[in-house]
């Protein structure tokens, strides 16, 4: 079976979601591999063998970490190689991010390979499925050239545990040449933490818009209640309501959480390029011929201020 090579995305060993999300994936189209790059293995060693990651590619090469994606890139070239020598890879899936999207875009480039974004799901073949032009269609593609080459979606998998995996690690050695060191992290700053989950990872969005009038303290105690993160519309970023780091949308963030609640928003095209992706959307707004009602799976005509209180509540009594 050929393998189908996954990389981690860790902040020193401690592995996101995502991974194991593109782990189950990986096992629907072959064998998963988990490609670890940087510092801090031994951290992610058990999250990687739990989703069943038969073979663990690490390159710890000296200045991975000090630069930016570039020699990410030619690591990965490198492992792509490496695991060649057993076969060609069925396919290399990343996590959809800014980051990570440059990654791919440079292992196309150096592989020759075919490349797709922002799938939101991956089937035998590899055969994706994307949104599009702002989600007014859904294409199901696939790579016609070299190892298909695919960023995926956060919360587009439920991963799935597998039991009993005991990973063959290999040790890839990478020399980060000059080229890729044009541009080097001179400092590292911790966001401000929350409490909440990354707005683009989370399973759960609550987002307000311009309906709020200002006021998140309905939208964030549901989003709280619900273990989910907050977003909001252009509309509450450009007034200045709440951080254009939380924007969902065209110009924001693409989020696909299994659940997404938009509060006291229209419904507009460029809103919707941002969310529709989402497994389930409910949508609560006092206009019945609101655009968004158009979109979703159950739709609640009231005022925000009243029906997040009483949902939040309806919440907190089942937990
Ligand atoms: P509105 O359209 O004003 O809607 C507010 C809604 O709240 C109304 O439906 C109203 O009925 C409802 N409401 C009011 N009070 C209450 C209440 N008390 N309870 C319940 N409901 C209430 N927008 C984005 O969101 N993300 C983007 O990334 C983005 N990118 C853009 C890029 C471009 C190039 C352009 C031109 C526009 C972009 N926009 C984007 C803006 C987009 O077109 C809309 O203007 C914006 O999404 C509207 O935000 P809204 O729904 O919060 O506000």
């Amino acid at each position: 079976m050929s393998q189908v090579l996954v990389l981690v995305d860790h902040v020193d060993g401690a592995v996101r979601k995502t991974t194991s999300e593109l782990l189950t994936i990986a096992a629907r189209l072959g064998e998963p591999a988990a490609v670890f790059i940087g510092q801090g293995y031994d951290a992610a060693a058990a999250s990687l063998a739990e989703y069943g990651a038969a073979t663990v590619y690490v390159v710890e090469a000296e200045g991975l970490d000090e630069y930016l994606v570039a020699p990410k890139a030619e690591a990965l070239a490198a492992v792509v190689q490496q695991a060649a020598q057993a076969g060609d890879p069925a396919a290399v899936l990343l996590a959809s991010s800014g980051e990570n999207k440059e990654i791919a875009g440079r292992l196309a480039v150096k592989l020759e390979s075919g490349l797709i974004t922002d799938a939101v799901d991956v089937q035998e073949g590899p055969v994706t499925t994307q949104s599009v032009f702002a989600a007014a269609f859904t294409v199901t593609a696939s790579v016609t050239r070299g190892t298909p080459i695919i960023t995926v979606k956060p919360n587009s998998a439920e991963p799935v545990a597998v039991a009993g995996v005991t990973p063959n690690v290999v040790t890839v050695p990478v020399t980060v040449s000059d080229a890729a060191k044009g541009a080097k992290i001179t400092e590292r700053r911790p966001k401000e933490k929350s409490g909440r989950p990354e707005l683009t990872e989370a399973a759960v969005v609550v987002s307000g818009g311009r309906g709020t009038n200002g006021d998140f303290s309905a939208v964030e105690s549901f989003a709280d209640a619900l273990g989910g993160a907050v977003g909001a519309s252009r509309a509450a970023v450009d007034a200045g309501w709440y951080p254009h780091s939380t924007q969902v949308g065209q110009t924001g963030k693409q989020v696909s959480p299994t659940l997404y609640v938009a509060s006291g928003i229209s419904g507009a095209i460029q809103h919707r390029a941002g969310m529709q992706t989402s497994k389930t959307i409910v949508a609560v707004n006092k206009d019945p011929e609101a655009p968004i009602f158009e979109l979703v799976d159950f739709g609640v005509v009231g005022d925000l201020f009243t029906v997040l209180p009483q949902a939040t509540d309806e919440v907190a009594k089942r937990k």
